[in-house]
């Protein structure tokens, strides 16, 4: 069985918005029906593990609602139920973090994280679930290093920014929509964001098309490895690359997405690497196609874990994490 950490209260009342809340939900029920994944619920995360990521007074702000403008900076109409969900979502991160490194492979159900810094939310990010899994593992000796596979439609500006003061981090962000300047079509074929010496990106070229995307992947995956094999690797997996997204400058179908996944999770395998992943982005007017584009992510993982996660991942003589 592959763990996948949901809760209903993942979906802040947002009203409608552009970020489909209800997908979570969806997934979640959808995934379960799939056989084989196991839903399960995650501990909130606490204050103090945000404040290991995020500023106090930004922390304060999602809380209390004030400043008004820094509580919505991820762009929610504030709520006092904005603080519990996204201490939920990040929950969800930690918990598929810790259970990845001990069966292997687990999922959170959530997404939202890639765009948030440290003292401000961006793009419906509020806090960097990622980084404050990261951190907390790193807190308790689960693991030294940390890797972030982003492969998002948009550019993970966030995570790249909170990777620049943590040496132990690495992250790779693929995209193909920069993420200012957030329109269809928009020409990302050459690399807009600045490399550092634990963070890079690549981008895709408009109209991509899966055998591209696969070949940009094989040179880009062992860069992951470049610097020290990571105790973690947390994927974001995007459904937002999908050609029927209205973001999307790409061409990528269903199965291009779904082969996508099965080669993270293979190379993740071979490597003996843990790994956790997220849903990330997803924006399809029919939320059935987002839903699917996440579905195929759960049937890649179950398909390069046959007969269910093992339990014997850790590579290196660290915690069990459990
Ligand atoms: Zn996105």
């Amino acid at each position: 069985m592959i763990t996948a950490f949901h809760h209903p209260d993942f979906a802040a009342p947002i009203g409608e918005h552009i970020m489909p809340m209800r997908k979570f939900a969806l997934v979640a029920e959808a995934a379960r029906a799939l056989g084989r994944v196991r839903l399960a619920e995650p501990p909130a995360a606490t204050d103090e593990q945000l404040r290991r990521v995020h500023t106090a007074e930004y922390v304060a702000a999602v809380r209390t609602g004030e400043p008004r403008a820094l509580a919505e900076s991820q762009k929610f109409p504030w709520s006092a139920a904005l603080f519990p969900s996204v201490c939920l979502t990040n929950g969800a991160c930690l918990a598929a973090a810790r259970l990845a490194l001990r069966d292997g492979v687990a999922a959170a159900v959530a997404s939202g994280f890639h765009h948030a810094h440290a003292d401000h939310g961006e793009g419906f990010c509020t806090f960097n679930g990622l980084v404050v899994a990261a951190e907390q593992l790193r807190q308790e000796g689960l693991a030294r290093t940390v890797a972030i596979l982003d492969l998002d439609l948009h550019y993970g500006n966030g995570t790249a920014a909170l990777a620049a003061s943590r040496p132990w981090l690495t992250a790779l962000s693929v995209y193909g929509s920069d993420y200012w300047n957030n329109t269809a079509f928009r020409d990302v074929t050459r690399q807009r964001h600045q490399d550092g010496p634990n963070h890079c990106c690549a981008t895709l070229p408009n109209g991509c098309d899966g055998a591209r995307l696969m070949k940009i992947l094989e040179g880009q995956l062992p860069k992951l490895l470049e610097r020290s094999k990571p105790d973690l690797l947390f994927y974001q997996a995007g459904a937002d690359p999908l050609r029927d997204d209205p973001y999307s400058p790409l061409a990528l179908t269903h199965a291009d997405l779904r082969e996508r996944d099965r080669r993270v999770f293979a190379f993740a395998r071979q490597h003996g690497l843990p790994v956790a992943w997220v849903l990330a982005g997803g924006y399809a007017p029919d939320i059935h196609i987002v839903v699917e584009a996440h579905l195929n992510t759960f049937r890649a993982a179950l398909e390069v874990w046959p007969n269910g996660p093992t339990t014997s991942a850790q590579p290196n003589g660290l915690g069990t994490g459990g």
